[in-house]
């Protein structure tokens, strides 16, 4: 039987969490959840972020739902310390190497888009980025000084294992999607680009049902505002990813509707919404729970290999903003029906039918 360890963490993280576990106790009632503590109630409770125990549990289960971190409790901590790092313990332990954004444009929330509606009417889109490697943990780096002058540097480099596996799965998403991949380079400037293209060539006669092209990324960004919808997966190196990711989050309009996933080798993954634990409005019941319910959407599709039961639980989220719901986040920006954190749980699990 599947067991998922759940980790709602601080903040709005628990009441978001508890309608995602909801939904996914009513779609797939054969999976095994089980509680576990993160962020800054494991410091609290535990004296860490995440506790030796936790991660063993995360490592014997495999998936992990998780809700949000932090605080302003734990803000005066040195960084060590930190609700986040126990984010990136799990992220490590568990070798998460592929981080999944997707961006898709509800039509009942075209108008909460900051771009016009032709901009975003069928964006659809699936943002692989490689996780554990690149620029952000390449060495040589640091900060040197050669004959009195100051200088920083950091090495953007890429071994061709960590390539092809990234391709490999990004491919595999392409596969189960539209069977578009786009692969995001500097190749015209950058040595370790034009090697990761090479390595993505050589993937993808093993997909020959995947269309594959390649795009820089300046060009990528600007396609990005201007026409995201023929984009499907979209496959970056750490770097691009960081900074594509975000600006394909916000074509959507809302933090709130953001789910996530890290993923690993033998069906490891993570999955969790894109926001914080807002502690602005943790405890008032006023929290949108659809990023976290669509971060089960993730699990089930990525984590289970359930397509079906990821798209129905879409499709719920879909009912509930067509029949004119909003969490008061959305109301701000779209009008509609205000509910809380709770009824629009209710809501969406009376969807899924
Ligand atoms: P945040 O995402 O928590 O909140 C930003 C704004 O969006 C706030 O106004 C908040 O009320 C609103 N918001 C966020 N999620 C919402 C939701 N589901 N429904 C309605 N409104 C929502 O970011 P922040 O304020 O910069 O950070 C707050 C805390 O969260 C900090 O301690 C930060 O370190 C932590 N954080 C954690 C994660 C994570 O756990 N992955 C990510 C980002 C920030």
């Amino acid at each position: 039987m599947p067991r998922v360890l759940v980790l709602p963490g601080d903040g709005i993280g628990p009441e978001v969490t508890a309608e995602a576990v909801a939904v996914l106790r009513q779609i797939a009632p054969d999976v095994d959840t089980e509680d576990a503590l993160v962020g800054g109630c494991a410091i609290d409770a535990e004296g860490a972020p995440v506790s030796d125990e936790t991660v063993r549990r995360a490592r014997e289960t495999g998936l992990v739902l998780l809700g949000a971190v932090g605080g302003p409790k734990w803000d005066p901590l040195p960084p060590p310390k930190r609700p986040e790092r126990g984010l990136l313990r799990l992220r490590k332990e568990l070798d998460l190497y592929a981080n999944l954004r997707p961006a898709a444009v509800i039509p009942a929330l075209e108008d909460a888009s900051p771009l016009r509606p032709e901009c975003v009417t069928g964006v659809d889109l699936l943002v692989v980025r490689e996780l554990t490697g690149g620029i952000y943990y390449g060495e040589p780096r640091g900060r040197q000084d050669r004959d009195g002058q100051r200088r920083a540097l950091n090495t953007m480099v890429y071994d061709e294992d960590e390539v092809r596996r990234i391709a490999r799965l990004a491919f595999r998403a392409a596969r189960d999607r539209r069977k578009r991949l786009t692969n995001i380079h500097k190749a015209n400037v950058l040595e370790v680009c034009a090697f990761w293209n090479e390595i993505v060539e050589e993937v993808a006669p093993d997909f020959p049902d995947v269309e594959l092209e390649h795009l820089l990324v300046d060009a990528a960004s600007m396609h990005l505002l201007r026409e995201a919808a023929r984009f499907d997966v979209v496959l970056c190196p750490n770097l691009f990813g960081d900074i594509l990711s975000d600006e394909a989050a916000m074509i959507t309009g809302s933090l709130g509707m953001l789910p996530s996933a890290s993923i690993g080798d033998e069906g490891r993954g993570l999955f969790e919404p894109v926001h914080g634990s807002a502690p602005d409005i943790a405890g008032s019941d006023q929290a949108n729970p659809l990023a976290a319910i669509l971060s089960v959407a993730m699990l089930l599709e990525y984590g289970l290999q359930r397509l079906e039961e990821a798209s129905r639980v879409r499709e719920a989220v879909g009912r509930f903003l067509e029949d004119g719901y909003r969490t008061s986040d959305l109301a701000s920006i779209s009008g509609g029906r205000v509910v809380g954190t709770r009824e629009a749980g209710k809501l969406v699990r009376e969807a899924l039918g």
